[in-house]
């Protein structure tokens, strides 16, 4: 008889993202002429750049020509897509990472995951509440927790709780972690960290042997020019940091997929018979074996990034949404409800006014308002009381939105 991986037995039913459709749908059904708008997306809403399109035009006429075509490409991206990157993510901020250290994905969300495949079973595993469920969840998937408890939290997992009180950076745990995932600029909080603030992860991590999963998938959202935009600004992050980084939310690549991950050729950890091995060889291996890289058409677009024009229209994409924003922030500030985030990522993370619950909010402004946002307690306990506005959409959508919020909470 087969039997499956008891492990998915242990995930929560997806809970957040059902749940708000499911009050959606019955809010939509009961008043079917509400406009409602939805502010809870983590997904982006505008087109792909120019420069963008026309290289994946280009190259599908490239896939047409029996000179240019196309088979196979190397596993880990083709290495002009891999150059631009290094120059221009990495060296031109002073990071020394080496073309031959990034690999090209279908996405972040993905690696996120799977770089668990690498690693053993008895590391000891730190996540921030609230978190990016990914990472929860592909451990519970790879046997690295236990149970949940009531609250949704795993046993065996190390919660590090994000709050107004530390700024929404954790604190560096006391006890010895293996594993820790980093969110910088947060989805949900919409904090950042300052160099400080890594550098003290990253003597951390040295001193105790530890790996930082460093997820970058929104450092093109970072306008304070003093903040790091990678781990690797960071001296000794090459001894300690693996990065992830997407085309997803600086170009439109959602729908398209393309993103990388880097693992430094300086990085190790400790085998069974206590010797250290490059993880770079282990990652190779395993995406050599389970992957067979992302389409020639995707990777052309992701190149042209990098081009005078793509680097022109990312940059008017990003402005977009960061006015966005803005516009959140100084609405609902105006309201008289307390902001954080926004600045420096595409995510407001709003304090629920009269200490009502994130769901109650949620309820609030669905029925008062017909807009939807993200309970902050669905993404951990620690993100009850807290509110997740997303600067993806429209600008007409978020300038009625606020309206509409303004006009119910002001005086
Ligand atoms: C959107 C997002 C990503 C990017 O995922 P892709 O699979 O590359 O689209 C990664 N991490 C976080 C926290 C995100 O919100």
């Amino acid at each position: 008889m087969a039997t499956i991986n008891n492990n998915y037995l242990k995930l929560k039913a997806g809970y957040l993202f059902p749940e708000i459709a499911r009050r959606v749908n019955a809010f939509a059904q009961a008043n079917p002429d509400a406009p409602i708008i939805r502010l809870g997306i983590g997904d982006v809403t505008e087109p792909l750049p120019l420069a963008c399109r026309a290289a994946m035009t280009q190259a599908v006429d490239d896939m047409g020509d029996r000179d240019k075509f196309k088979g196979y490409g190397p596993e880990q991206g083709y290495a002009w897509l891999r150059e631009a990157i290094a120059t221009n993510d990495f060296q031109a901020r002073g990071c020394d990472i080496d073309p031959s250290e990034i690999f090209i994905s279908d996405g972040s969300k993905c690696d996120c995951g799977n770089i668990l495949d690498i690693f053993g079973h008895d590391n000891t595993i730190a996540v921030t509440d609230p978190v990016y469920p990914v990472y929860v969840d592909t451990n519970v998937m790879a046997g690295n927790t236990g149970d949940a408890n009531d609250k949704g939290e795993y046993g065996g997992l190390v919660y590090l709780p994000i709050t107004a009180a530390n700024d929404f950076t954790a604190q560096i745990p006391t006890q010895k972690v293996d594993l820790i995932y980093l969110c910088f600029p947060n989805n949900p909080t919409g904090a950042v960290a300052t160099k400080a603030h890594l550098t003290a992860w990253v003597n951390y991590a040295k001193q105790h042997g530890s790996i930082i999963f460093f997820d970058a998938a929104y450092e093109a959202f970072i306008t304070d020019p003093s903040l790091p935009r990678s781990i690797y600004e960071i001296e000794g992050a090459r001894d300690c940091a693996i990065e992830f980084r997407s085309f997803s939310k600086n170009a439109g690549f959602t729908g398209t997929r393309c993103a990388l991950t880097v693992v430094p050729k300086t990085l190790t950890a400790k085998a069974a018979d206590g010797s250290d091995v490059e993880l770079w060889k282990l990652w190779n291996r395993r995406q050599s074996t389970k992957f067979n890289g992302v389409s020639y058409i995707v990777q052309r677009g992701a190149e042209a990034v990098y081009s005078p024009e793509g680097k022109a229209q990312v940059k008017e994409l990003i402005a977009f949404y960061m006015e966005n924003a803005k516009i959140i922030r100084q609405e609902l500030t105006a309201a008289g409800l307390e902001v954080h985030g926004g600045v420096n990522a595409p995510y407001v993370w709003v304090k629920t006014p009269a200490g009502l619950s994130s769901w109650d909010f949620f309820d609030k402004l669905l029925t008062n308002c017909h807009v939807v946002g993200t309970p902050g307690s669905g993404f951990g306990a620690a993100g009850e009381g807290y509110f997740r506005i997303s600067a993806f959409n429209s600008r007409i959508n978020v300038e009625e939105a606020m309206k509409r919020i303004t006009a119910k909470f002001k005086g």
